[in-house]
């Protein structure tokens, strides 16, 4: 077993930062080496924010987006087009989409998509949520903006199946996303352009 390099206290802060997506062991430390050295300009602040997130943050009942109102800060947004509907996987895609800042719409974050082999069917994702949501409010066009994997494709497909006859136009993104790429990792031009481009089911 490795030997202990401080008390129980720093033992727990590494072991927790070592549980962050990209961080190990080694960055962990490095980390936790930073925010000691930086106490007040840094540890304290983000130790206050992280409480403060961990007792406000909500899930929006409307889209699924996250935020510490309900419904969010989207769904409440006079501004935008109540009439387009952003159809995305995770709540990571919404954030992607927001930063490039490409199309005033709304969303509807499903929480996944369909995946038979990993036991994934239409009851594990938002989606009885969305046909009722459209149901309510009826859109002109729902973009489904989800990951150009086989999974994603698929559940666009189910998605577009059972909007249809609701009379809700379908499109989904073009050319610009690779295949199998994931929409958080494309840069905002090849966004726009995916976005751009999008075509009918
Ligand atoms: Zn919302």
């Amino acid at each position: 077993m490795a030997e202990r390099v401080a008390g129980p206290e720093i033992e727990r802060l590494l072991q927790l930062l070592a549980r962050l997506p990209g961080l190990g062991p080694r960055s962990a430390r490095r980390a936790a080496l930073h925010l000691i050295r930086k106490r007040e300009e840094l540890l304290g602040p983000l130790a206050e924010a992280m409480r403060i997130a961990h007792e406000r943050i909500l899930t929006c009942s409307t889209c699924g987006n996250i935020d510490t109102v309900d419904p969010c800060s989207i769904c409440r947004d006079a501004r935008r087009d109540p009439g387009i509907l952003l159809i995305v996987e995770t709540v990571s895609d919404l954030w992607a989409l927001e930063r490039a800042g490409l199309l005033a719409a709304r969303y509807h974050v499903l929480g996944g998509v369909l995946s038979p082999l990993d036991g994934v069917g239409p009851n594990d994702l938002n989606i009885a949520s969305l046909i009722e949501r459209v149901r309510e409010n009826p859109v002109r066009e729902a973009i489904l903006a989800v990951n150009a994997t086989v999974d994603g494709q698929t559940t666009a497909h189910y998605i577009a199946d059972l909007l249809a006859p609701l009379g809700v136009k379908t499109t989904r993104l073009a050319h610009g996303v690779p295949v199998g790429g994931e929409l958080d990792y494309l840069d905002e031009g090849t966004l726009a352009a995916a976005l751009e481009r999008r075509t009918a089911f």
